[in-house]
């Protein structure tokens, strides 16, 4: 499947709610969901069918998808992967997600959403235990320390970056030396500990079908 390149509010739109993929933007007026609530497209407006079943399971999936820009296959993988595990499954798959190098380094408060963050590792300026990591999903353990590496640290959107976290609560799994950008993994996120408006329930129930 081909990279999602439109602009991405099309995609909360899509969803019917705000997925915070802009960073600032989506805490100000400008968000287009406060204004236009709707399915983007000629027909957006008239779409108001009330989703059920299959296709309620198939949003769901969708939305999660889009929310970690990651691509169907690999997505299924997680889920794969997850269903294997001794663990809950929806948990599992939401663990994962979150374990990926790119959405530790937003939860860091190191981008202003995993958009950004993701491009901060594509282009090198991540160290995973003081080595350089520049595949975004890449899975963080418990232990290991993610830093912003020495030579990228005065980056301006790294600034803008710290400004926009400093109004973020820190998630509780992870220790953020902000200052010095660093952090580390403490334990593996809770159900409880990530924020998110998606069942996962109804993700499980769409690929064990
Ligand atoms: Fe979604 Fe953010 Fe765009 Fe609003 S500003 S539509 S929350 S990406």
């Amino acid at each position: 499947m081909a990279r999602y390149t439109d602009a991405v509010c099309r995609l909360c739109r899509r969803e019917g709610m705000k997925l915070f993929l802009k960073g600032t933007k989506c805490f100000s007026d400008k968000c287009p969901i406060e204004k236009r609530n709707f399915a983007p497209g000629q027909h957006g407006k008239d779409r108001k069918a009330k989703i059920v079943g299959y296709g309620l399971q198939l949003r769901e999936k969708q939305k999660t998808k889009r929310i970690y820009f990651t691509q169907e296959g690999q997505f299924r993988s997680y889920f794969e992967k997850a269903a294997r595990s001794k663990g809950v499954t929806g948990e599992v798959l939401l663990q994962q997600l979150e374990r990926r190098l790119d959405s530790i380094v937003y939860r860091l408060g190191f981008g202003i959403s995993r958009r950004q963050a993701r491009q901060l590792v594509r282009h090198g300026h991540v160290a995973v235990n003081g080595k350089k990591v520049n595949i975004p999903s890449y899975q963080v353990s418990v232990g290991e320390e993610i830093s912003i590496r020495e030579g990228s640290r005065k980056l301006p959107i790294l600034e803008s970056a710290k400004e926009f976290a400093g109004h973020q609560n820190a998630p509780n799994w992870l220790q953020i030396d902000r200052d010095n950008f660093t952090g580390r993994m403490l334990s593996l996120p809770k159900r409880e500990d990530i924020q998110l408006p998606v069942n996962e329930q109804l993700i499980v129930e769409l690929y064990s079908k």
